[in-house]
């Protein structure tokens, strides 16, 4: 039975009850990730818990070494992620204190960031029409509707690149491409762990509306921090369902992710690949 990550978003830094906890440096091929990795035991399963932007909110969007981190996750023998996140609505139905678990991501960061182990010698192509994992993403809305929480099922999430929110134009451009939510830093995560054969699935609290909103312009800051505190406490009792529920063995499509993903010739991947990815791609490339 593997571990579940937990990666915390903004104003999420740390998880209440948490038994044996051991806090842990992960060294990887990638760099250093945005913080020790945090491992204990809630609800009886293993639980690997990271501050996605490291504890006191220190790394922005842009900086997050979203590799290193996935690395990181699969290195303490993680095998689902659920990912909590902050995130501004583009529909009206979508309101602030709801819940999305996301089904569909659009990437619209300039693509500074690394969003793939497979390069420098090794090209794989995933498979990425669904981008999270449907077994675990039932389970975090099934647990949250367990709760009475306001869950919406599916949603597409508009990855920008930040750290400035959108301009008005921007944000009625998503909302004319049928967008439901926006925020920063999850695409990449989505997409690292399905190459790295990890379930992910995006638990998206909204905090407000996008600038679109009539109502934006009278939203202050102390509003929105105070429906970002709910919204952590409302995620951690998520997260804590989620642990009781889910399925010990995993019966989804994810672990196979790299089955037909790997192109290039296994006698000409570079050493250094083999020996970094080893973790990863072992079992294809022997
Ligand atoms: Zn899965």
């Amino acid at each position: 039975m593997g571990r579940i990550g937990i990666i915390g978003g903004s104003g999420l830094y740390k998880i209440e009850g948490i038994k044996g906890v051991k806090e842990t440096s992960v060294n990887t091929p990638f760099g250093k990730p945005s913080d020790k990795f945090i491992i204990g035991k809630l609800n009886g399963r293993e639980l690997v818990f990271l501050p996605r932007h490291g504890r006191g909110h220190r790394i922005s969007p842009s900086e997050i070494n979203y590799r290193a981190n996935i690395y990181g996750m699969k290195k303490l023998g993680v095998e689902r992620i659920v990912s909590v996140t902050a995130c501004g609505s583009l529909k009206e139905h979508l309101k602030p204190l709801d819940f999305v678990v996301v089904d569909q991501f659009v990437d619209r960061t300039n693509h500074a960031r690394n969003m793939t182990f497979f390069d420098k010698g090794i090209a794989a192509h995933i498979v990425f029409a669904h981008p999270v994992c449907p077994e675990l993403s039932g389970c975090v809305y099934e647990s949250g509707r367990e709760l009475g929480l306001a869950m919406h099922k599916g949603g597409t999430y508009v990855n920008m690149e930040g750290p400035a929110f959108s301009t008005l134009a921007e944000s009625n451009l998503y909302r004319s491409w049928g967008m439901d939510i926006i925020g920063m830093t999850n695409m990449p995560e989505a997409k690292l762990a399905r190459e790295a054969e990890i379930c992910y699935s995006t638990l998206a609290a909204v905090t407000d509306y996008d600038c679109w909103h009539p109502q934006h312009e009278s939203v202050t800051l102390d509003m929105v921090i105070a429906n970002l505190l709910k919204n952590i406490e409302n995620a951690k009792r998520i997260v804590n369902a989620v642990l009781k529920n889910i399925p010990a063995e995993r019966n989804c499509p994810c672990k196979d992710a790299l089955t037909h993903a790997i192109l290039t010739d296994k006698k000409l991947i570079p050493a250094k690949v083999k020996k970094d990815l080893g973790i990863i791609i072992a079992k294809y490339v022997k």
